[in-house]
Parts: structure tokens; C-alpha cells; sequence
């Protein structure tokens, strides 16, 4: 098989020792039609020369890949979904399938499936995934790349030849297989099985991997368990901050969909928000709307609570409340600066990136613009002047609220004039991804098995992370 030197073999999963994982088959599937595969990861990590065949015999007949984990693994984990404690989860469609380490950065990364058959971890689920719900997540982690969040990425969709059932689908719908690259799938829920089973061992296990492969700095602080989650906090805080500016709702923001990492991973029900409204909620099931835009931060510190109720197996349990205390400070400066990358801004000062933070929040809350093409309007801020005037929306841009937003806009300076430039900002608005969009581009999948608004809207995207210089800012992290 041709990996390139830059395939790093690291299967380090099998340091845990056993109770984390459960072997399992793949399941084999009627057909293998490749519909997505993400070569720039790929040459990434040193598979970009694998042929069709090759693709298709480790990425939809999961055959494994050199020295590399050899059986695929159903990870364990358990979870809170929706505030309610879920001990019956774990990898029920999915395994881990590879670890390999980045060549770039030396990041252990994670080759994971979702739709790959049935596990121990089932229940009564079929082990599969639709192809509508592979599309979505194809399309979430190609946006938010593109906008700066540290996500997964959506590695290799093959279509796979079955008919689904499913409650929230016009079924019989089409099948498919997802791999996944991750930087770990380590879960908050991963943590709470072992309390749940009252298994301090094995928290501590988890805890020594995890701080030695994703948190090495915790390593030399007195108090270990402390120092992880003020990491995993901080990580988390970037990432909530990072949807917030992004007008990303995740929607199912459960403890076992929280990664260690503050990745952002495992794409449902999610939305972009149309307009800055903090009610706005993605899950037609969230009928409280507890995952509601505006609530995310929220869900995000009581997850973060959940992992600090096993960490305080191991040590002071004040300690641990004082780095969750720390929260909203981390959120807000994260906040700031996403905010003002987006707006290809630069503050000269905290105080001017505070202000910048309060009127634009405000501006876009009561002034209702395209959360989207607010961005696109004033990217680099002045620089744009001419172009938010031409807009659709510029009868929006006046009044008390904008005036002080423009102050403070003013107060910035550009991170890249010359990206106005680009053909992207000449163009007649942003790139988005809004329901309305995704909805007609999978009618054009089901009705007439027209790929082409995907791979069109796939290339749009990438485009617009190039032109804002936004998605090289993550690719770096
Ligand atoms: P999710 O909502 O995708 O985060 O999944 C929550 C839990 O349900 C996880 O344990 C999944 O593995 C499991 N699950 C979701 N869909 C299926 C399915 N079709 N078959 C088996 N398990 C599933
Ligand atoms: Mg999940």
C-alpha cells in the first residue's frame, strides 16, 4: 500500500489496558460508492496516494491500515443526553479504526466510523447512518472549517447500498459509511462510566493517557486532575466562543459529544443561525430548548461540571470549582478575539476589543442582518465601506447602534487588507449554509441523484475559507 513517510502508525489507545473497548466487526455492505473523500486531509497524514481500490478496501471494507490497530474497537463511554443520565451508550454505530500521529503538528489523531454496523453498544439501532445524515455532517465540518472552528473533519463518505427506516426521514432512505479524522474521541462521557461504575482505577488510566497524549502540560502541576480540566475548560470555552461567532447551534451538546480536546465533533440536527436570536434551536426534539444559539455556553460549563464530578474521585473538590468559576473570563476573551478574526479585524487594546464585543453583539441582535452577511459586508472593517453600502441589507447599517459599532470598527485595524482582493469579497455575498440551502441540495441527491449543488457548495466553501484566511488559522492550531 503507498503511504507516503508522512503516515505515522500510533495506535497509543491500546496503552488504556482493557475495559475501554470492545472488538467488533464491520459490517459488509451491498455496494461501495465513494460520494466523498477529503484528499488535502489526506495527503495530510500521508494517505494521499491511495488508489480507488485502496481507498475503498480500508475506508468501506475497513481492512486495517499498516501497523495500525488491528481490530476495529467500539469505544465505551456513557453520558448525559439532554440533563438525563444515559448509561446504555457507547460506540453503537461506530469504531475506532486507526490513530496516526500529524505529521504537522504531532497531534494524535483519531480515524473513526459512524454507520459502520452493529456493536455491543446498539441497543436496538441498526448500526448504520443515512446517507442524508453523512451529507450533513460532510457539510457541517467543511463550514466550519472554513469559519475557524476547531472541528473534525469529515475524512471519506461512501454510499453503501441499503434501504434505512427512520423516524425523522422520508424512509425507506439511502445508506452510508463515514470515516471521520478527530483529534481523539476521549468524551466527557468517557470519564463518567468509570464513576458511574465506581471504578477509580480506571479514572485514573484514563486520566495518565489523556493528560500524556492531549494535555502533556498538566503533567508537572501539583494537582493534576485540576490542571487537566482548567486545559479541557479553557479548550472548551474557545470552542463554544467559536460557534458563537460562527452562528453555529451543534444541537445535541451531551456530555458523550464533548471531546477532551475542545473538538468540535458529531454533526446531528445541527443549524447555522439565519439572524442573531439567542432562542434559535437546531434539534426539532429540543422542544425546552436547552441547546438553544444563545444557551450554548451554558451547556457547555455544565458539561464541563459533569467531567469535574469525576475528576473530584481524585482530588479537592474546591479546587475543581474554582477552575469552573474561571469560565465566563475564558468564553468572553475567546469570544473577543474569534470575533474580531471574523470581522478581519484587529484590536489595538482589550478595551477596544470589549467595546467591539458589547455593540456588535448588540447591533446584531436588534438589527436583525444576515448573521452571515454582516461578516461579509464588513470584513475589514473601513476597508468595506464602499461594499457594505452596495449591500442588500445596507439600509441596516445606521442608527445609534451602528454608529457605535462603526466607532469601534474604526478604532481596528485590518489583519489583511490585500484579502479584500480576493475574488471572493467581489462576489454578490457570503458563502452559507443555511437550512434552506442544505434541504434543496439533498432533494437534488434523492430526486435525481445530482451531486453536483454538494460538490459545488463543498469547492464554494473552501473558497471562502481561503479568502478570509480564517480556515489556514485552525488548519494550524
Ligand atoms: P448520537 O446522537 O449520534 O450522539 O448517538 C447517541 C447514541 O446512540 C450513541 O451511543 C450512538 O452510537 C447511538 N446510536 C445512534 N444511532 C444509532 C443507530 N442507528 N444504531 C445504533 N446506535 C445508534
Ligand atoms: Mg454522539
Amino acid at each position: 500500500m503507498p503511504v507516503s513517510s508522512h503516515y505515522r502508525a500510533a495506535p497509543r489507545f491500546l496503552e488504556l489496558g482493557d475495559g475501554f473497548a470492545d472488538p467488533v466487526q464491520p459490517a459488509r455492505f451491498p455496494q461501495h460508492r465513494l460520494r466523498f473523500r477529503n484528499q488535502r486531509w489526506a495527503e495530510r497524514i500521508g494517505l494521499g496516494e491511495l488508489d480507488e481500490a485502496e481507498w475503498e478496501r480500508h475506508f468501506a471494507r475497513f481492512e486495517p491500515l499498516p501497523e495500525n490497530v488491528s481490530e476495529p474497537l467500539a469505544l465505551r463511554y456513557h453520558g448525559h443526553q439532554f440533563r438525563n443520565y444515559n448509561p446504555n451508550i457507547g460506540d453503537g454505530r461506530g469504531f475506532l479504526f486507526a490513530q496516526l500521529e500529524d505529521p504537522v503538528d504531532g497531534r494524535l489523531l483519531d480515524l473513526a466510523t459512524k454507520g459502520s454496523g452493529r456493536t455491543p453498544w446498539s441497543r436496538d439501532g441498526d448500526g448504520k447512518l443515512t446517507l442524508k445524515g453523512g451529507v450533513r455532517e460532510v457539510l457541517a465540518t467543511e463550514m466550519l472549517e472554513a469559519l475557524g472552528v476547531y472541528t473534525s473533519k469529515s475524512y471519506s463518505l461512501f454510499e453503501t447500498g441499503e434501504n434505512l427506516h427512520r423516524n425523522d426521514e422520508p424512509s425507506p432512505t439511502r445508506s452510508s459509511v463515514l470515516v471521520r479524522l478527530g483529534h481523539s474521541h476521549v468524551r466527557f462521557g468517557t470519564f463518567q462510566r468509570y464513576l458511574a461504575l465506581g471504578d477509580r482505577e480506571r479514572i485514573e488510566r484514563l486520566l495518565d493517557y489523556s493528560v500524556r497524549h492531549y494535555a502533556p502540560e498538566a503533567a508537572a502541576e501539583a494537582d493534576v486532575p485540576a490542571a487537566f480540566l482548567r486545559i479541557v475548560l479553557e479548550r472548551s470555552a474557545a470552542l463554544c466562543a467559536s460557534w458563537m461567532v460562527a452562528g453555529f447551534v451543534h444541537g445535541v451538546l451531551n456530555t458523550d459529544n464533548m471531546n477532551v480536546n475542545g473538538e468540535s465533533f458529531d454533526y446531528g440536527p445541527w443549524r447555522f443561525l439565519p439572524t442573531h436570536d439567542p432562542r434559535f434551536t437546531a434539534a426539532y426534539f429540543d422542544h425546552a430548548g436547552l441547546y438553544a444559539f444563545g444557551r450554548q455556553p451554558q451547556g457547555v460549563l455544565w458539561n464541563l461540571a459533569r467531567l469535574g464530578d469525576t475528576l473530584a474521585e481524585l482530588t479537592d473538590p474546591s479546587e475543581l470549582e474554582r477552575v469552573l468559576g474561571a469560565f465566563p473570563e475564558h468564553f468572553l476573551r475567546h469570544h473577543r478575539e474569534k470575533l474580531a478574526a471574523r470581522l478581519g479585524l484587529v484590536a489595538p487594546d482589550d478595551h477596544v476589543a470589549m467595546e467591539l464585543q458589547s455593540v456588535c453583539r448588540a447591533f446584531l441582535e436588534e438589527s436583525q442582518v444576515g448573521h452571515d452577511r454582516f461578516f461579509f459586508d464588513w470584513f475589514g472593517g473601513a476597508a468595506s465601506e464602499a461594499r457594505a453600502a452596495a449591500s442588500p441589507e445596507a439600509e441596516r447599517y445606521g442608527g445609534p447602534g451602528f454608529t457605535a459599532l462603526r466607532r469601534a470598527m474604526d478604532a481596528c485595524a485590518p489583519i489583511d487588507a490585500m484579502r479584500l482582493a480576493q475574488p471572493y469579497f467581489e462576489g454578490a455575498g457570503p458563502v452559507t449554509l443555511l437550512i434552506d440551502e442544505v434541504e434543496p441540495l439533498w432533494d437534488a441527491i434523492a430526486e435525481r441523484d445530482d451531486w453536483s449543488l454538494f460538490e459545488q457548495k463543498i469547492a464554494a466553501i473552501r473558497a471562502m475559507g481561503e479568502a478570509t484566511g480564517l480556515a489556514s488559522a485552525v488548519r494550524a492550531r
